[in-house]
């Protein structure tokens, strides 16, 4: 075998008809865009995008304990639960205009639906830019400072 292996076949969607994987819309993949876990994740304005629609609830349930270790595990575990996350994410062409990103690239992934370089769960920098992300989401949109939680995040 020589650098480049035996071409992996396994599609990036199994159908072509796919969710949004940030505001759930139904979309065709090829009018859609394809990117890795870390790409998305470690983007503020994806966080800011889930507090105020799917996530809305999180921080009035933060705020429901006052046992601080708690809040922080609460936090901690969604981080890791989208770092995790193994397969590509597809995002339709208004949630493409969230956060810069290599479109032209993204959208070549899509459209052949093929998975992009690094598909997979974030690495540990992943999972860290991402708890930054989130972190600066949170203080622009509820004026609040959240304690240091990139000390929480382990491999
Ligand atoms: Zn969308």
């Amino acid at each position: 075998m020589g650098f480049f292996d035996l071409f992996n076949s396994t599609p990036a969607k199994s159908s072509t008809k796919c969710e949004c994987d940030v505001c759930s819309k139904e979309i065709n993949l090829e009018d859609g865009y394809l990117l890795t876990t870390k790409d998305i994740i470690t983007k503020r304005a994806y966080w800011e995008y889930a507090f105020t629609h799917q996530w809305d609830y999180v921080h009035n349930l933060y705020g429901s304990t006052s046992d601080d270790s708690v809040k922080k595990l609460f936090l901690v575990n969604l981080i890791i639960d989208r770092a995790n996350q193994e397969t590509p994410w597809a995002l339709c062409e208004s949630c493409s205009n969230l956060f810069a990103f290599d479109k032209k690239t993204a959208k070549r992934y899509a459209q052949k639906n093929i998975c992009p370089l690094n598909t997979g769960h974030a690495d540990f920098e992943g999972a860290r830019l991402a708890t930054v992300a989130l972190m600066d989401a949170w203080e622009k949109i509820y004026h609040e400072k959240l304690p240091d939680l990139t000390r929480e995040i382990r491999v």
